[in-house]
């Protein structure tokens, strides 16, 4: 994660628009496609501020109109692409909390998520131009707030998976929790791609495309991912493709280990969400998992005829 400071220029353009005066943004360097901010302006709720077509403020002509503007389950779309041609992707995003509460046992529902879709990946760089002078473009972006979550996207071949890696950010963080860097990115990766989507098992979710393959070309060379190491990641500096992998490698393997280590890891996570004190998770898996390299590398190696599915 990268500490993103916009200079004095930037902040008055941004303080005036959209009342924000610091970003930080973290870039998922598995795609360079993805950028996930936070931002403590104020409120965004209104459809107003992002331009709607009933915008009457001074800043109109900055801001594009939104032809589609629609709600659904706590999700708000402010779109240039049609819903007709959205929609069948948005069924993938709206079963996103419920899927996180299965998962993790805890409630989603409720949370405000805003997502503004361009129609192009030039539009989304003419409105990052105006508004987020600085932030390199991406396919798509989260920025966090003190108010609801905003993701921005482009629509594009990856839409829902991008979307949905974002969406599980903006969910996470609506209940103004710190979360650790490796939780926060691997479950964002683990929640990438809709429960049984691909391949109709029930091992779906526990591979990813990409992740799964990279871990046992990792396992073949002895090496794994280190929960300590993984505790130890500075939330300022941004993700190497090798930390995504194994931030989702340990994330969907404490999820499908065992009933005992989904436990402790849902029972961190809530920890985590509810603001109490939580310590290391690698310390409270001592008695569970008391040697973390042998039950992960055995985990992926039973798993690899699972994951090769898809
Ligand atoms: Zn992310």
């Amino acid at each position: 994660m990268v500490r993103w400071l916009p200079n004095q220029r930037w902040s008055l353009v941004i303080l005036a628009l959209i009342l924000g005066n610091q970003l930080y943004c973290i870039g998922n360097a598995q795609t360079q496609s993805r950028i996930d901010s936070i931002s403590p302006f104020g409120s965004v709720g209104s459809v107003d501020s992002f331009g709607s077509t009933t915008n009457t403020r001074s800043d109109q002509d900055l801001v594009p109109g939104w032809p589609y503007v629609f709600d659904s389950s706590g999700f708000h779309f402010y779109s240039l692409v049609p819903p007709k041609v959205l929609e069948q992707q948005i069924q993938g995003v709206l079963r996103l909390p419920e899927e996180l509460n299965q998962e993790l046992g805890i409630a989603f529902r409720g949370l405000d998520v805003h997502i503004l879709v361009f129609d192009s990946r030039r539009s989304l760089d003419e409105y990052l131009h105006r508004y987020y002078p600085g932030l390199r473009a991406a396919n798509s972006m989260y920025i966090r707030d003190q108010g609801p979550g905003l993701i921005l996207t482009w629509f594009h071949a990856d839409w829902l998976v991008d979307v949905r890696h974002e969406a599980t950010h903006a969910l996470l963080h609506a209940k103004r929790a710190s979360i650790p860097l490796w939780i926060d990115e691997g479950l964002a990766e683990y929640f990438e791609y809709p429960s049984g989507s691909s391949s109709g098992d029930s091992f779906a979710i526990k591979s990813h495309p990409v992740h799964t393959k990279l871990i046992h070309t990792q396992l073949r060379f002895g090496q794994f991912a280190n929960l300590e190491e993984q505790e130890r990641w500075d939330p300022n500096k941004r993700l190497s493709n090798q930390q995504y992998r194994d931030a989702w490698g340990s994330v969907a393997f404490l999820l499908n280990h065992s009933d005992q280590s989904k436990n402790e890891f849902r029972f961190y996570v809530k920890d985590l969400l509810e603001n109490r004190a939580s310590g290391n998770l690698s310390y409270r898996l001592q008695q569970t998992i008391p040697d973390w390299r042998t039950a992960y590398t055995r985990y992926y190696r039973e798993h690899s005829v699972a994951s090769s599915i898809r």
